[in-house]
């Protein structure tokens, strides 16, 4: 790995993995821990981090000065990118989705702040720019340029992705993650061994496209995982007054902070389906905290 990167991974912190207390889990003999990847950086949020790190390995060999990418205007990726980026002396260029709006989202703020040229562009435009998928296939690159696909989504995030797997020091039976590419499912489907199995939950709506997504990430077949998309609450940017009220609870009840467009609809979803009995006795399940808590500054019901 190079050294910027070594650096600047030398100021993260450990990703705890702690157990979650609560007589509802008790009642239905059913552990349910989380491993706290919101914990691993003050900015950089944490399967963010996972994806990007080798992916920004890759570019600096490639001799890149300059990461494009693009992102919604509460994109915790470009967020995690522009800072991390910034950090290791790199360019940065977001393609971001929409009109400029009269006041940039505290996101978009920040991202330019810390150096990131901003580039609006229309809906159908930003929906083209999505068949781009690997680093040199965005139209007009020009040497010392590196692209990067929405979310950080290429089979070099697998790598970051597995080493939080392989950090996990417990025996489990499911581990569950929330999805908007499934790039950090994949990663997840990728490390972890044949007998446990790999639940992961949609963010958004009519979210079917993810089942082959993320096939199409891995390297090899694999059987032992599934997609629900039963918890996106609306859509990816939207929520309700009943979710909101999950996360404070949750919050109050555990100290563990969570955001309406992932992390909560995980939580409300384990919950959920732990009331109903879809899961068996005795099961450990491990769900990661995939960070994400800046998209929600502003976030109103
Ligand atoms: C981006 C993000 C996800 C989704 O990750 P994918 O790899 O795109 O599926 C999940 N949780 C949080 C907090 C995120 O920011």
């Amino acid at each position: 790995m190079h050294s910027e990167l070594i650096k600047l991974e030398e100021t993260f912190k450990p990703s705890i993995l702690a157990k979650i207390d609560d007589p509802l889990f008790a009642q239905y003999q059913i552990e349910l821990w989380m491993k706290r990847d919101d914990l691993l950086h003050r900015v950089i949020s944490g399967n963010k981090w996972r994806k990007l790190k080798y992916c920004l390995d890759n570019a600096l060999s490639t001799g890149a000065d300059t990461i494009i990418s693009m992102g919604g205007a509460y994109s915790n990726h470009l967020h995690a990118l522009a800072y991390a980026a910034k950090v290791m002396g790199l360019k940065t260029l977001g393609f971001i989705r929409g009109e400029r709006p009269e006041m940039l989202t505290p996101t978009l703020s920040d991202i330019q702040n810390w150096g990131m040229e901003l580039k609006f562009v229309s809906r159908s435009n930003y929906r083209l720019l999505r068949q781009y998928k690997g680093c040199d296939d965005l139209p007009g690159l020009i040497p010392g340029q590196y692209w990067l696909p929405e979310g950080g989504a290429q089979v070099l995030a697998l790598k970051g992705v597995r080493e939080l797997v392989n950090e996990i020091d417990v025996a489990y039976d499911i581990i569950c993650a929330p999805c908007g590419t499934g790039a950090t499912l994949a990663g997840i489907i990728d490390a972890v061994p044949e007998q446990k199995s790999v639940l992961g939950f949609a963010a958004l709506k009519n979210a079917g496209f993810l089942q082959s997504d993320v096939e199409s990430l891995l390297p090899q077949p694999c059987s032992n995982w599934q997609i629900n998309l039963d918890y996106h609450f609306g859509g990816f940017a939207t929520t309700t007054t009943e979710l909101m009220a999950f996360i404070a609870d949750f919050e109050f009840k555990t100290g563990i902070p969570l955001e309406p467009v992932y992390t909560g609809k995980m939580m409300y979803a384990l919950y959920d389906l732990i009331e109903k009995r879809s899961f068996k006795p005795g099961q450990r399940i491990i769900a990661i905290h995939t960070g994400g808590l800046q998209g929600k500054r502003g976030f109103t019901v």
